[in-house]
C-alpha cells in the first residue's frame, strides 16, 4: 500500500546562489511532490508532501543529482504530520529568520551549456563576453555582502532586460536567480584601450586584440579576479620583454591552450591532470614538460623541466581562441614581481601602462582579487599549489568551534582565516605582507570574508614572530591577541583537514619560522596535538652566511656546511664561486657573525642545489629546489649512508654529512641528476627512520607531512612507501597547500581549541 508522507528536509552547506531550489522545483515535478522551498539564513528548507515511494525517491534524487556548484554539507529530514496536503509546488521567499550563515560558491568556469550557447549564432547571447547561469561564471569576486543579491553584487550597475529579467524570474530556467545574469543587450561592456587606458575604436575589440596579440603584442586582459599579462608564447623577443618590464628574471610564466590536446603538444598529461586541466575550477596545472616544444620558446620557463598550462575559463578567454588564437599564449598574473595582482581598471592603467601594449577589459568592476590556482599531482593525487581562484571560499572543517575569530596567517605565501562555527573560511592567495599597501589588501580582504560570512570579529591570531606589520596590525584590532608557533600551525593545518582526531606525529618541513627558542626553524618532528606540541627531532643547524645574501646565493650555506669536514679542501668545491668570498664566506663562519643559523629543510635543497652547479643563483623563492628535483634521474636508486643522529634536542637529521657524501661523489664525477636522486632517497629514508622512531615516542601510527618542501614530488613519493612500511599512516594535504598559504587556518584551529580548553579548566 503506498501510504502518504509529509517531511521537513532541512539542507546545509553551499545551496544558495547555486540553483538549488530550481533543482528542488524541478525534482518535485517530477516525483509529484506538493508543498514549498525556500531559503533561510541556515540554508534550504523544503516542506515535502506526497506519497511515501515517490518521497523516498525525491529524498535521493536530492541527495545524489544536486547543482553542480551546490556542496550539502548535511540533510536533515524530519517527519511532519501537521498540515494539510497543498494542491502544487512552489517556490517561496526567502525566509529570514535570523543571522545569515550561509556560504558564498567559488569563481567558476563557464560552464558547457552557456558555451554553447555562446557559439551559436542562433542564440541571443551568441558572442556574449559575460555568459553566466547558476552554474557558472564569476561569484566571490563580485559579492559585496550578504544575501546574494544583485543589488549586493557588482553587476548591481547594470539593471536586467526584459528577456534576462524572465529568465531570472521563471523557476524551469537554467539561469533562474542567477544574480550575475545578463546579455548583449544589458551586460557589461567590452573596450579595448592603449596602454594609457584610451578607447580604441573597433568594431570587435576580441579581433582587435587577437590582431595584437598576434604580432608579438603585449595585451593585458582582464579575468575574473584581475588582469592577465597575455603574449604569444613562441614569441621569445616579446617573452623575454615581458621578464624585464615585469622585473621578473626567471621565475616561469603560466600558458593557457585551448584544449588538453594542445596541451599534450607542449607536456606530458595523464588522465589525472586531464581532468584536472578540464575541472570547474580550471587550475593551473603543473605538467612535465616534453624535449623542447616547438610553439614556446625558451623564456616561458627557463631551465624548468615542467610547465605550468591552464585551459580557458572565462567567455573572453574562449572567445580569444574561438576567434583567431591558435598558438599558447603566455597567461601570467599582471603585476610586477611579487606585487598583488591588479584587479582595478584605474589601478592596471597606471601601474601595468609601461608593460601593456593594450588593454582588453570592460566595465564589471571586481570587487576582491583573485589569482590562478596552481595544482600537480604528487603520489596520485592532486596537491594544491596556490589555493585561489575556482577553490576560495570553500570550507574546511575545525575540530573545536572557532566562530568569529579571524587567523593573519604568516608573512610570505600569506592567507588569512575567518571562522564561523566549526568552519574556516581561508582566503584568495595574498602574497607576502611586507608593506603597508599589502597590509591594505589583506586589511581590505578580512572586511569582504566577515561581510560575506557575516561575522563579526571578537580575536585575532598571528604568528609567533615578534616583529611584524601583521603583528602591529593585529593588535590595533582592540580584540584578544593569539600568537601561534609557525610549525606548530602547519601541523594543526595538515590534522584538522585530514580530520585527525586529537594528536599526531607531524613532520614539517619548510624553509623559515620563527622558533619558540628564538632561532629559525623548518624540519620540525613534532609531537602535535591542537593546542599545544613538543619538539623530538629537527635536522641540524645550517649557517647562512650573509644572511640574505645566502638564500640568494645558496653556494655559500653549502660552502659553509662542508667547512668543517673538508678543511682547505673546500676550496676546490664549487669552481665557479670566486676564491676571494670563499674566504670571506670562511672567515664569517670562523668568527661566528652574520651568519644566522637555520635549520630550514629548504635552505639544505638550495645549498645541495648550488653544489651540484643546478641553481647557484636563486632568482625566485623555491628555485634551486624545483631546479634539484626538476634534475633528479628517476630511475637512480642509490643512497647515502643515515645521515640520522642524536643530539640534546632529541633526533636530528645531519645536514653537514649529507652534503659531505654528496661532495665525495661528485668529486667521483658522478652526474648531477644521479646525485639529486640519491640525495632525495636518502632524505626519504631518513625522515621515515626518525618517523618511526617518533612514532613510537607518541605512540601514534598518523604522520603528517606538511610544509612547502613537500610539494616535492620525488620527496613524497619516495617517503610515502616506506612510512607504509614502517607500519605508519601517512597523510599529506590535499584541500590546503603544504606551504604557508595553510598558516592561516593551522591558527585558527589552535586559537579555537584553546579557547575550548580554557572554557573546561
Ligand atoms: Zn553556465
Ligand atoms: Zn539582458
Ligand atoms: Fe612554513
Amino acid at each position: 500500500m503506498n501510504s502518504k508522507s509529509s517531511n521537513t528536509i532541512t539542507i546545509q552547506g553551499t545551496v544558495q546562489g547555486v540553483g538549488f531550489r530550481p533543482f528542488v522545483y524541478r525534482t518535485a515535478i517530477e516525483y509529484s511532490i506538493t508543498g514549498s522551498v525556500s531559503n533561510n539564513s541556515g540554508g534550504v528548507i523544503i516542506h515535502a508532501f506526497g506519497n511515501a515511494n515517490s518521497m523516498a525517491g525525491f529524498i535521493q534524487s536530492i541527495k545524489t543529482n544536486a547543482p553542480v556548484l551546490a556542496r550539502i554539507t548535511n540533510i536533515d529530514v524530519s517527519e511532519k504530520t501537521t498540515g494539510k496536503q497543498p494542491p502544487e509546488f512552489l517556490i517561496v521567499e526567502s525566509e529570514q529568520d535570523g543571522p545569515n550563515r550561509i556560504d558564498i560558491t567559488a569563481d567558476t568556469g563557464v560552464c558547457d551549456s552557456c558555451l554553447a550557447e555562446m557559439l551559436d549564432p542562433q542564440n541571443r547571447r551568441f558572442g556574449h563576453p559575460f555568459i553566466n547561469c547558476t552554474d557558472c561564471g564569476p561569484r566571490y569576486t563580485i559579492i559585496k555582502e550578504l544575501p546574494y543579491d544583485r543589488v549586493h553584487t557588482t553587476m548591481a550597475q547594470f539593471p536586467m532586460c526584459n528577456a534576462c529579467k524572465k529568465e531570472y524570474d521563471d523557476p524551469r530556467n537554467r539561469r533562474y536567480h542567477a544574480q550575475p545574469i545578463c546579455c548583449n543587450k544589458c551586460g557589461p561592456t567590452l573596450a579595448l584601450t592603449d596602454s594609457l587606458g584610451k578607447h580604441i575604436s573597433t568594431y570587435d575589440p576580441i579581433l582587435s586584440a587577437i590582431a595584437l596579440l598576434q604580432q608579438g603584442k603585449i595585451v593585458a586582459i582582464k579575468g575574473i579576479g584581475g588582469f592577465h599579462l597575455a603574449c604569444r608564447a613562441d614569441a621569445s623577443e616579446t617573452v623575454r620583454l615581458l621578464r624585464q618590464k615585469k622585473q621578473r628574471e626567471e621565475k616561469p610564466f603560466a600558458l593557457m591552450v585551448e584544449t588538453v590536446a594542445q596541451a599534450q603538444n607542449l607536456a606530458f598529461v595523464s588522465l589525472h591532470e586531464n581532468q584536472l586541466l578540464l575541472s570547474r575550477e580550471r587550475p593551473i596545472v603543473i605538467l612535465k614538460k616534453k624535449p623542447s616544444p616547438l610553439t614556446i620558446c625558451d623564456a616561458v620557463a627557463p631551465h624548468m623541466t615542467t610547465l605550468g598550462i591552464m585551459l580557458p575559463y572565462t567567455p573572453i578567454q574562449h572567445l580569444l581562441f574561438k576567434s583567431g588564437i591558435s598558438m599558447p599564449l603566455v597567461m601570467t598574473s599582471a603585476n610586477i614581481s611579487d606585487q598583488p595582482i591588479c584587479y582595478c581598471n584605474a589601478e592596471a592603467y597606471e601601474s601595468l601602462g609601461n608593460i601593456a601594449d593594450a588593454f582588453l577589459t570592460h566595465d564589471r568592476d571586481i570587487y576582491i582579487r583573485n589569482d590562478d590556482s596552481i595544482v600537480r599531482i604528487i603520489d596520485d593525487a592532486p596537491v594544491i599549489m596556490r589555493r585561489s581562484r575556482g577553490f576560495v571560499p570553500q570550507s574546511l572543517p575545525t575540530p573545536k568551534p572557532v566562530d568569529s575569530l579571524v587567523a593573519l596567517g604568516g608573512v610570505l605565501k600569506s592567507t588569512v582565516a575567518v571562522g564561523r562555527g566549526n568552519n574556516c573560511y581561508c582566503s584568495h592567495y595574498l602574497g607576502s605582507i611586507e608593506t603597508l599597501e599589502d597590509l591594505d589588501a589583506m586589511d581590505k580582504t578580512i572586511h569582504h570574508l566577515t561581510h560575506a560570512l557575516n561575522v563579526e570579529p571578537t580575536g585575532f591570531v598571528c604568528d609567533l614572530h615578534p616583529q611584524s606589520l601583521v603583528l602591529s596590525y593585529a593588535n590595533q584590532q582592540g580584540r584578544p591577541v593569539t600568537a601561534i608557533q609557525h610549525h606548530h600551525a602547519h601541523a594543526a593545518a595538515c590534522m584538522a583537514e585530514n580530520e585527525i582526531p586529537g594528536d599526531a606525529l607531524c613532520i614539517v618541513f619548510d624553509g623559515t619560522g620563527y622558533g619558540d627558542d628564538g632561532t629559525i626553524w623548518g624540519s620540525e618532528f613534532l609531537h602535535a596535538t591542537y593546542t599545544s606540541y613538543t619538539r623530538l627531532g629537527h635536522m641540524s643547524y645550517l649557517s647562512l652566511p650573509g644572511g640574505d645574501e645566502a638564500i640568494r646565493n645558496p653556494g655559500r650555506i653549502a660552502l659553509a656546511g662542508l667547512a668543517p669536514i673538508l678543511g682547505k679542501e673546500v676550496f676546490t668545491a664549487m669552481p665557479w664561486m670566486p676564491d676571494f668570498e670563499k674566504q670571506a664566506i670562511l672567515d664569517m663562519v670562523a668568527s661566528n657573525t652574520n651568519g644566522p643559523k637555520s635549520c630550514g629543510m629548504g635552505r639544505l635543497f638550495d645549498a645541495v642545489s648550488a653544489l651540484l652547479g643546478i641553481c647557484t643563483h636563486r632568482s625566485f623563492e623555491g628555485q634551486p629546489a624545483m631546479l634539484l628535483e626538476g634534475a633528479v634521474a628517476e630511475h637512480e636508486t642509490g643512497a647515502y649512508g643515515s645521515p640520522l643522529g642524536f643530539d640534546e634536542s632529541g633526533i636530528s637529521i645531519d645536514a653537514g654529512a649529507m652534503l659531505g657524501e654528496i661532495w665525495y661523489d661528485l668529486k667521483e664525477k658522478t652526474p648531477a641528476p644521479v646525485i639529486a636522486a640519491r640525495f632525495h632517497t636518502t632524505l626519504a629514508q631518513a625522515t621515515a627512520a626518525a618517523a618511526t622512531i617518533c612514532a613510537q615516542e607518541c605512540n601514534n601510527k598518523n604522520v603528517c607531512l606538511c610544509g612547502g618542501v613537500f610539494q616535492n614530488a620525488v620527496l613524497v613519493t619516495r617517503l610515502v612507501p616506506l612510512l607504509k612500511q614502517s607500519g605508519l599512516i601517512p597523510y599529506v594535504h590535499r584541500r590546503m597547500p603544504p606551504n604557508d598559504e595553510s598558516i592561516s587556518y593551522g591558527q585558527l584551529v589552535i586559537a579555537g581549541a584553546r579557547e575550548v580548553e580554557k572554557l573546561r579548566s
